[in-house]
């Protein structure tokens, strides 16, 4: 099996801009990836705010994951960023300073292909400090409600998940892979959000969601098997793909990539980030580890 991990630390080789709509305010959102310092790990930079605050994208600055993952720091917080990391994670960029203008990462097209054009575009630069990865040792597991993520040590970063839904357009959806930059660009970076045409409704009437439209989200039609975008579906598996961007994305926040297998039964952004919590607390079950030589 392929692996391709990397032995080195990259950054974006220069700034990498994106222009989209934020997905609760309706509003236009500007960011900018920048180049940044090996070992200092991804970070957001609220350029709308006085002092321009500093949010690390790790698991324990997470606070809301009602709809999408939002991080906070103080009173700063950025929301919708999992898209975003997951891009960066599936290109394997290590480092970068993220400056946004707004409280939300912009939704783009509700996957993070518009993400990975942007920093394909601009390439990325390798760095003189070795990679550190998070190599899982002994299986670990959290659940809740009969949801679980569970780890398991692995040659490589792999995931499979499942989930599970009424609809019949949808019902029961499996996808393993192994996670690279060839199979993420492929078979997971063009996969969009989704959800039921009424749910969609539901939030514009609470005056969120205002940026969300057909541009953005799948829709999944009343009858619950067909969805009302013209476009038709990106994968016949589109859904299952998405839930394997969102715990890519998720999993970024550990601040290192993962040498594991991560196996998620219909799990959701707060499961995510309560596995990272559990996985932190138990440090028996993995390690920090570096790929010195090329014997991996
Ligand atoms: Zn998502």
């Amino acid at each position: 099996m392929e692996t391709e991990l990397e032995q080195y630390q990259y950054t974006v080789r220069r700034p990498a801009h994106c222009t989209g709509t934020g997905l609760h305010s309706g509003k236009k959102v500007r960011l900018a990836i920048h180049p940044a310092p090996a070992d200092s790990g991804i970070s957001f930079v609220r350029t709308d705010l006085p002092r321009q605050p500093m949010i690390p994208a790790r698991f324990d600055q997470v606070g809301d994951t009602t709809l999408a993952t939002t991080l906070g720091e103080g009173h700063a917080r950025i929301a919708t960023v999992e898209h975003l990391m997951a891009a960066l994670s599936g290109l394997g960029i290590d480092n970068a300073r993220i400056t946004v203008d707004s409280p939300e990462i912009p939704i783009m097209d509700g996957s993070a292909w518009p993400f990975v054009e942007a920093l394909r575009k601009v390439g990325r630069s390798r760095q003189q400090v070795l990679r550190k990865y998070l190599r899982i040792t002994k299986p670990i597991e959290y659940t809740a409600n009969g949801k679980s993520v569970r780890a398991e040590p692995s040659r490589g970063f792999q995931i499979s998940c499942s989930i599970q839904f009424d609809a019949a357009l949808i019902q029961q959806q499996h996808y393993s892979s192994t996670i690279n930059r060839k199979t993420f660009i492929k078979d997971i970076a063009k996969a969009r959000t989704f959800g039921y045409v009424e749910q969609v409704e539901e939030l514009w009437k609470k005056g969120l969601a205002l940026g969300g439209s057909l541009d953005n989200v799948i829709a999944i039609h009343w009858n619950r098997r067909t969805i009302l975008n013209e476009g038709g579906l990106r994968y016949k598996d589109e859904f299952i793909r998405h839930k394997m961007l969102d715990i890519i994305g998720d999993a970024a926040l550990a601040g290192t990539p993962i040498i594991g297998h991560i196996i998620a039964d219909r799990s959701g952004h707060s499961l995510h980030r309560e596995f990272l919590q559990t996985l932190f607390a138990q440090p028996d079950c993995w390690e920090y580890v570096t790929l010195h030589d090329t014997t991996h």
